[in-house]
């Protein structure tokens, strides 16, 4: 039971489309109090229903302060698959206050007919193994990590992100989802012969384009999940929440 005894309050932590829609689901329930959190990354993030509060806790101490003062009962991890230091912060948090969680993790993709794809273990790696495999590459992997990229000799790159990225590279900003027609034209437009993705899971248009088209891709493979209980749909977040 929350602070006042009636209301219940959960903490989302955020930054994808299944937090949103977890927190659309949940914003309507008598009795529940909505706490979605962002990074801040973005600088007009779409705002779900519910309240919303925006940058680091400053880490296990700070998320765990952050906690009790809410007096909040329960926490969704529904960060991006990526996003390894906030899970890893929610995890020690939580069991420090003898809190609930559930991380929601969208399915990784896989490998169908027709693919040609290359799985690494990083960003870094990924980015040594670029010119082995194409000449013009577009990346994928967020404005955050493009610095391996930048410093590739003999590969004309393109990068795609949200926001234009810091590091000195040419770049088409964009937020997904998008159709796999915009892909296909993005491909051939620049003559892409190597894709770069995060495994993010979810919308897969890159991928079926550049099955289209043949055109190889290096997928960088998620970190390991953490050792508590995840679930994949929103609706299962949204039943365990109850
Ligand atoms: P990260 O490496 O796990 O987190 C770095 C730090 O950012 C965390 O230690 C925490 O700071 C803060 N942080 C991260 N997510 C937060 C949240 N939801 N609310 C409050 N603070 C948060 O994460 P990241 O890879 O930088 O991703 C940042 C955000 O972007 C995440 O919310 C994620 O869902 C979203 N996102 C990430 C990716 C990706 O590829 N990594 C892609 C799409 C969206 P403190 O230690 O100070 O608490």
């Amino acid at each position: 039971m929350g602070r006042s005894g009636l209301v219940r309050t959960v903490l989302v932590l955020g930054g994808t489309g299944e937090a949103r829609r977890l927190a659309e689901v949940l914003a309507g329930r008598p009795g529940l109090r909505v706490v979605t959190s962002l990074a801040g990354r973005v600088s007009s993030p779409h705002h779900p229903p519910g309240e919303v509060r925006i940058g680091g806790f400053d880490g296990v101490e700070g998320l765990a302060e952050w906690l009790r003062a809410e007096g909040v009962d329960a926490v969704v991890d529904a960060t991006h698959p990526f996003a390894a230091r906030i899970t890893e912060s929610a995890v020690a948090a939580t069991e420090r206050l003898g809190l609930r969680l559930l991380v929601l993790r969208r399915p990784g993709w896989r490998e169908v007919e027709g693919d040609d794809w290359r799985w690494v273990d990083s960003v870094a790696e990924a980015a040594a193994m670029v010119p082995s495999v194409g000449t013009r590459a577009l990346i994928t992997v967020g404005r955050q990590e493009l610095e391996p990229f930048a410093q590739l000799d003999g590969v004309w790159l393109l990068a795609r992100s949200i926001e234009q990225p810091t590091v000195p590279v040419r770049a088409v900003l964009g937020r997904g989802p998008f159709s796999v027609e915009a892909e296909l034209r993005l491909l051939r437009e620049h003559a892409i012969d190597v894709l770069v993705t995060k495994d993010s899971g979810g919308d897969d248009a890159k991928l079926v384009a550049a099955r289209r088209l043949g055109v190889p891709v290096i997928v960088v493979r998620r970190p390991p999940p953490p050792a508590v209980t995840v679930v994949s749909t929103v609706d299962q977040a949204a039943n365990w929440v109850i």
